[in-house]
């Protein structure tokens, strides 16, 4: 605003300087002609002699001069004639002589200052010619700048205090507006376009906002409920992001973003693993920590920086020595009966053998064999447990059913050994389950009470209802009982306290172990209570039905 009035106003001030010296200048003209019209009939000694007698005659603000034909100045009012050299090249003069009259105007740079000039042919062939002189254009323009300035300076004062209230009054209410409110109101109808750009864009962003927290919430979830370890790195390597499981392995606390990987892997070599992932080497490697085992994935990421995951293989290398361990158990174990039976009929075809011992050698045959099919059956059962690891369709099973059955089929076993089954009275129970399997695992428990019992012992089987709803059997018996240290080893497979006492009582390792994977699979949990030459007490407890 400013800007613009100073250059009006210089402007202004220049046109009506151009137009008063116009105005001026051509009044002297008009005048220094009159003036010399006046005297344009007189000769040039009339003249002299009219000026002498009567000074007043020449005018005090104007020079008069009469030139002789020759150019020679004769007289002059304002300086000494003879100072002054010949006249006949100045261009009014010339004029004059060639055509009566003449005008020009010169200009004189040291004192910035105009002189008009006319000149008159008298009728003797003198020159009169009237001059005056005025200020400059520029001399002018010089007088007024004091004044255009001052007004300018006034101006711009003005001006300045004008825009800077004019602009409070614009920006005010803008700066008053408030960008939360749904809808804004605009301060005045210009900002209607722009409140509803601001509108649209901050629904727009929110928008945006929440499908990015959205995301972001559900990544979160992911990497929390990720049982691998992982981290993201950026490309300088710093973590940018790590989960709750990396914490667990590597033992550090959230958060960690912004901290560097060698501070939380703290292994050299895993961080160089990392450090070279970053820069775009993949690599993976099993690690230990905490004996525990990582199958560790060190990846770069295209967009730049790594992801590192650390899986627990300890278990699935547990269970992959746990399988090659007992391939190996099976082939001894079935190695062992083979062996003999091979060997009996050897000598029998051999005819080593005499007559009246045949039958026992064939007995023997017939025994491990039977030894051999009972282990081949527990295998197969086993196997099909680890297969299926679950019960199959599930049906409400009678325990107190499969108890009297199992009893049943096992009564001549415990007759033979001296051994008395007894029930203890229990109100009757059933559970969620597969019937054949909660029979196998009812049969193994009591062959075992039998088998490691002594003469003339007692079997109990209970079964009732926990007070929390679950069933519970029970098989007690008053054997030999299992010491102490071999209590937690006699559900693996193939482990036999005694070996001798279980091979001759055609024991195969496994009956327990099958115990243990049919009570897994029922979610049941089974407790061992046993004293030495007292007895042993099994008890497998069922969860309430609601819980399976
Ligand atoms: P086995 O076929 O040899 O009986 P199990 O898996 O059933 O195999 O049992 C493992 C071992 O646990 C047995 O060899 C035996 O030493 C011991 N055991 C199992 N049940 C009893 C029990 N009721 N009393 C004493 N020892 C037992």
């Amino acid at each position: 605003m400013t800007m613009l009035a100073a250059v009006s106003i210089a402007l202004v001030s220049i046109a009506l300087c151009l137009i008063f010296y116009q105005q001026f200048t051509s009044t002297i003209r008009a005048e220094i002609k009159g003036r010399a019209e006046m005297f344009r009939e007189m000769s040039a000694t009339q003249l002299m002699t009219t000026w002498r007698a009567q000074p007043t005659m020449v005018p005090e603000d104007m020079r008069l001069t009469l030139i002789a034909p020759d150019g020679k100045v004769i007289y002059d009012n304002t300086v000494i004639a003879e100072k002054l050299g010949n006249h006949a090249d100045r261009p009014e003069i010339r004029q004059a002589l060639a055509t009566g009259s003449g005008a020009s105007s010169r200009y004189s740079d040291t004192l910035r200052r105009q002189t008009c000039y006319f000149a008159v042919r008298l009728p003797d062939g003198f020159v009169l010619r009237t001059a005056k002189t005025s200020d400059s254009i520029f001399a002018l323009f010089g007088h007024a700048l004091p004044l255009v300035a001052t007004v300018i300076l006034v101006l711009a004062v003005l001006s300045h205090i004008a825009a800077g209230r004019l602009t409070n009054r614009i920006v005010e209410p803008i700066n008053a507006m408030r960008l939360d409110d749904e809808p804004m109101a605009p301060p005045y109808d210009e900002l209607t376009p722009l409140v509803r750009a601001i509108s649209e864009q901050r629904q727009r962003i929110a928008a945006q906002f929440a499908a990015l927290e959205e995301r972001t919430a559900t990544i979160d979830a992911i990497m929390d409920s990720m049982s691998e370890g992982t981290l993201l790195l950026d490309q300088r390597g710093t973590v940018v992001a790590a989960n709750p499981s990396a914490g667990k392995i590597f033992g550090f606390a959230q958060p960690v973003a912004g901290r560097n990987i060698l501070e939380l892997l703290r292994e050299p070599h895993l961080a160089r693993l990392a450090r070279q992932a970053v820069n775009g080497h993949r690599h993976e490697e099993t690690i230990k920590r905490h004996d525990r085992h990582y199958r560790a994935y060190f990846s770069p990421v295209t967009s730049g920086g790594a992801a590192l995951l650390f899986l627990d293989i300890t278990e699935s290398g547990k269970a992959e020595r746990l399988r090659r361990e007992f391939s190996a158990n099976v082939s001894h174990e079935l190695k062992t009966p083979l062996t003999s039976i091979s060997g009996y009929a050897e000598m029998l075809a051999s005819g080593m053998v005499r007559e009246e011992d045949q039958a026992e050698f064939l007995a023997k045959i017939r025994d491990e064999s039977a030894r051999m099919l009972a282990l081949i059956e527990d295998i197969l059962l086993l196997s099909r447990l680890d297969e299926e690891k679950s019960a199959g369709a599930l049906t409400e099973v009678d325990i107190g059913q499969i108890a009297t059955e199992a009893a049943a089929a096992l009564a001549d076993k415990a007759a033979a050994a001296g051994i008395g089954l007894r029930f203890v009275a229990g109100k009757a129970v059933s559970v969620k389950g597969s019937g054949s399997l909660l029979n196998e695992l009812l049969f193994n428990l009591l062959d075992n009470a039998i088998k490691y019992n002594r003469p003339g012992g007692m079997v109990e089987i209970g079964f009732g209802q926990e007070d929390e709803g679950g069933a519970i059997i029970s098989v007690r018996d008053t054997g030999i009982g299992i010491p102490p240290e071999a209590r937690s080893h006699v559900f693996e497979r193939f482990y036999r306290v005694d070996k001798s006492r279980s091979k001759t009582t055609g024991g195969t390792g496994l009956g327990l172990a099958i115990v243990k994977h049919i009570a897994l699979i029922h979610k049941a949990e089974i407790n061992l209570t046993s004293e030495v030459g007292e007895g042993t007490t099994v008890t497998v407890i069922f969860p309430a039905p609601a819980d399976v």
